[in-house]
């Protein structure tokens, strides 16, 4: 029966509780513990099964409750204090205000991402991707940063994981009450929603918009499933990455497009973009037709202008990870835009090909995002030049190294994942701001005056919850599948509190080989028993697959039959619906955490991160963040770093390492006890870990480094070019096309070299070049000599720049450029010159993509020649990575 009308009924409190209202809808308490605390204190069994969601929790309340806390002195003490909190935490924004000098005017960074992971009622995220997206905005609001998000609320949100009693993966898709989470509808002044239309082939879709107060940070999320929209349109916002090509295609026009335009009905106009991953690149379109819309630009004027101000962070190290769309779809959907910009198709659809010859080439979400961006990031060290490796093609004559794709490693939002009663003894022992402090603050020296009997009865606590968790997850995942008396009680009695504990949780992607520990079964059988010595070894798995990854469901089927056949289920357990919940479970009570993706597929990981914050060490193959991080000091490293040919053979290898390093180091370490029962070493590795890795891998740190390296930058730049009614947008425009026209008439005509072929180290030499700039004039461009080692192929790969200065003309008309250099090396060293764009409002010379060496053929060399009395020494320029 379809209702007549419709009501948005809320909690009904008495005045008395009424700032628990406040609190529940803005997800700071998801990390606050005395808020919390205080909604458990409400209804433990209710906090538990409305999945920790404080707002179906105070709608479904029995009123007597109510009543009865309201007059509780106790728990209204509690109350207040965590209101005052809260009310003090909206207040803060200490570090923005000391760090960024002169804002520009209404400084916002509108930050774009599929899927935000903040807590577990809220599962409209599907993994790492999301959890590293809801950490952002988490840190974003701690620091004070002007940051609004933008996403999609999912109908049915991400799946719940159960296993059949085969051990295959089911799938069961909750349906997501918006009324019933912390979602405030936005509303237009007259009570009505607040709607948004994006156009698509045939008719207008509608979004209406939620918003999820994150601290200081607005989430909005698009919604389609409102009416007039046709099912299949309502459908945009039903699941997260479900559907077709065609579904993707309109979820990515909603989120870039549609998240563009509801910005803008929220009448806020953001200085920055930042595209988390391509899904929402297409919002480089909208604000391109928008600005050519509303102002006299054209094409190319709006478009540097947009690209002034866009961020693109890329998260995967392999090319089938990047949404790619067939050409004929994506002029289908979005051809309109080719028309809006004067564009031909070819030339529309160039934006988004690495090879803008290539007529068949897919349309390219990354290629997308990179060109319309002003700053690129990969997300850990080694993933950054990965991703350079990957687009190096869009800067063909640029060596690998300058590709200027910079990285910034990912991080975990600390007060999230760190245990209760561990942050208790941080604060105690390092002082709260430990959880927001930079590596080079003299707190973490304080790390060692926290006693080993402490920190280590504290993780066993820990543990010891973990496993009272994990077996009341596994009970409760039982009887919902009706599983026989016997499975329950098994159930109550798995895992053992006083056992070294490995955990390994994450999505079951195959790259991530969740079972390469059971390749050999005889010794991981001999390892999980302790090989006659007690020393016992038991494991905690967790993660789900996508629905439609069968290799991934077959290794979660693998590892149960393994447990069953080889009698092992009391030593090795599988946690069914791995999410945030029991992540941080996880993270906190296992002893060390395994990772073993094949490198380097795992961009930067983060789940590790999170594990060592609580103190444990990593097991780790050398990729993504563990890479960059002390992994001696900190945990251990499978391998050294290797790339393999043959994944069978690489398998094989780590595998064996895996198994060594379990026998000899991880084993020993931790049951080496002292008379009262401690590891003195495992708790000296313990604290390495936490002084270490919990302000560099913290999105504490990550934040600092977008504010500082782009998010300011980006901002700057952008208001820059829009003053004075465009002009600087508008002379950067025409600047660039002027280069690109006459870029190839330029010509490095001579080169003279002051020494002959034999040279010491460290002896000065004198290099002039003289040049025809042609149409263009010495402010335009950056000459550059190259110098470095030869290699084998006769090239240099990883030279040294320095900029030569111009010293005027001479009489044949040529700009002449000069500099004094030395090598510091011995060997086979080279030379080259090169020509680079130069304009102040360029985000970066690689940014107009236009190179120009000096090509040995055409270039004539006069070695010993009379060269300038003075010219000025080189001065090497900083590299982009
Ligand atoms: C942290 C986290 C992840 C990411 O883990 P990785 O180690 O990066 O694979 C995935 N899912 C959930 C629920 C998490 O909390």
């Amino acid at each position: 029966m379809r209702p007549i009308r419709t009501f948005n009924v809320t909690p009904s409190l008495p005045a008395r509780l009424e700032p628990l209202r406040k609190l529940a809808y803005n997800l700071q308490w998801d990390w606050d513990f005395g808020t919390t605390d205080l909604f458990r204190r409400l209804d433990p069994d209710l906090w538990e099964s409305s999945r920790y969601n404080p707002v179906m929790l105070l709608g479904t309340i029995n009123q007597n409750r109510l009543q009865e806390v309201a007059e509780d002195e106790g728990f209204l003490a509690q109350m207040d204090r965590a209101a005052q909190r809260l009310e003090d935490y909206l207040k803060e924004r200490t570090w923005y205000k000391k760090h960024r000098k002169e804002p520009t005017p209404d400084e916002c960074y509108a930050y774009f991402s599929m899927e935000f992971g903040l807590t577990s009622c809220m599962p409209v995220y599907s993994g790492g991707l999301g959890v590293l997206a809801g950490d952002h905005l988490k840190s974003a609001s701690d620091l004070g940063l002007p940051l609004v998000a933008v996403g999609l609320l999912y109908q049915e949100g991400y799946f719940a994981q159960y296993l059949n009693a085969d051990g295959w993966q089911q799938e069961r898709y909750p349906i997501n009450d918006f009324y019933n989470m912390p979602l405030h509808l936005e509303r237009n002044p007259d009570g009505s929603e607040l709607r948004i239309g994006v156009d698509y082939p045939g008719r207008t879709v509608y979004a209406r918009i939620w918003r999820v107060q994150v601290g200081t940070v607005p989430l909005y999320l698009l919604d389609t499933n409102i009416e007039p929209n046709n099912q299949y349109d309502q459908d945009i916002c039903d699941r997260l990455y479900g559907g077709d090509i065609d579904m993707r295609i309109h979820q990515e026009i909603m989120l870039g497009i549609g998240g563009v335009r509801m910005l803008r009905a929220l009448g806020l106009a953001p200085t920055v973009y930042h595209m988390n991953e391509g899904h929402s690149a297409f919002l480089a379109l909208e604000r391109i037709r928008m600005l050519m819309a509303e102002t006299s630009l054209t094409f190319s004027e709006a478009f540097y202008l947009a690209q002034s101000g866009q961020m693109f962070t890329t998260h995967t190290p392999v090319p089938a990870g990047i949404d790619l769309f067939p050409p004929d779809k994506v002029l289908y959907y979005l051809g309109s835009y080719a028309g809006h910009f004067g564009l031909s198709n070819e030339e529309f659809l160039a934006l988004g090909r690495e090879n803008t010859g290539d007529l068949s080439a897919p349309f390219s979400m990354a290629v997308l995002a990179i060109k319309t961006a002003a700053f690129v990031n990969g997300v850990s060290a080694l993933h950054g030049e990965v991703s350079r490796h990957m687009f190096c093609g869009l800067w063909p004559q640029l060596p690998i190294s300058e590709v200027p794709i910079t990285s910034i490693t990912n991080g975990v939002h600390a007060r999230s994942c760190v245990a209760k009663p561990t942050q208790e003894l941080y604060d105690r022992y390092l002082g709260p701001s430990w959880s927001q402090a930079s590596p080079i603050n003299p707190l973490w020296k304080r790390v060692d005056a926290i006693p080993d009997e402490e920190l280590w009865r504290n993780h066993e606590l820990c543990r010891s919850q973990m496993i009272v968790s994990v077996r009341e997850h596994l009970e409760k995942s039982l009887l919902d599948r009706a599983a026989s008396p016997l499975e329950l009680a098994k159930a109550k009695e798995v895992l053992d509190p006083k056992v070294l504990t490995i955990g390994f949780a994450r999505r079951f992607a195959t790259y991530k080989r969740a079972a390469l520990f059971l390749r050999d079964i005889d010794r991981i059988h001999e390892i999980i028993e302790g090989n006659g010595t007690g020393r016992r070894v038991q494991f905690v798995i967790a993660g789900k697959a996508h629905p439609k990854d069968a290799p991934g469901k077959e290794l979660i089927r693998q590892i149960i039959h393994f447990t069953r056949d080889e009698g092992l289920d009391r030593s090795i357990v599988f946690v069914p619906n791995y999410d945030i919940h029991v992540a941080r479970v996880m993270v906190a009570g296992c002893d060390v955490w395994l990772n073993n993706p094949r490198r380097p597929r795992e961009a930067s990981g983060t789940s590790g991160m999170k594990a060592a914050m609580n103190g444990l060490p990593n097991l780790s193959v050398l990729d993504g963040w563990w890479d960059e991080a002390d992994y001696v000091a900190t945990g251990w490293p499978i391998g050294s770093g290797e790339d393999y040919e043959d994944p069978e053979y690489q398998d094989e290898v780590e595998a064996n390492a895996l198994y060594d390093l379990l026998e000899k180091e991880v084993v020993p370490l931790f049951y080496n006890r002292d008379p009262e029962d401690i590891p003195r070493g495992w708790v000296a590795k313990m604290k390495d870990a936490i002084r270490l890795n919990t302000p560099m891998f913290n999105t504490a740190r990550m934040l600092k480094d977008y504010a500082t390296r782009a998010y300011f930058t980006c901002s700057d730049r952008a208001y820059r070019l829009i003053q004075s009614n465009f002009a600087p947008a508008k002379t950067l425009a025409q600047w660039e096309s002027h280069l690109a026209e006459h870029w190839y008439e330029m010509k490095i005509e001579e080169v003279r070299i002051s020494e002959p072929a034999n040279l010491q180290v460290n002896q000065q030499f004198k290099v002039e070049a003289l040049i025809r700039l042609g149409a263009l004039q010495p402010q335009d461009v950056q000459v550059e000599l190259y110098q470095g080692k030869v290699d084998i192929d006769g090239e240099i790969h990883t030279g040294v720049p320095s900029v030569m200065v111009c010293q005027g003309t001479d009489e044949r008309g040529r700009s002449c450029y000069a500099i004094e250099v030395t090598y510091t090396v011995s060997g086979l060293q080279g030379l080259s010159l090169r020509i680079l764009p130069k304009h102040e409002n360029l985000s970066s010379p690689y940014a107009p993509r236009l190179i120009l060496w000096a090509e040995p053929e055409d270039v004539q060399i006069n070695v010993g020649a009379e060269v300038l009395e003075k010219a000025p020494v080189a001065e090497a320029i900083a590299m982009t990575s």
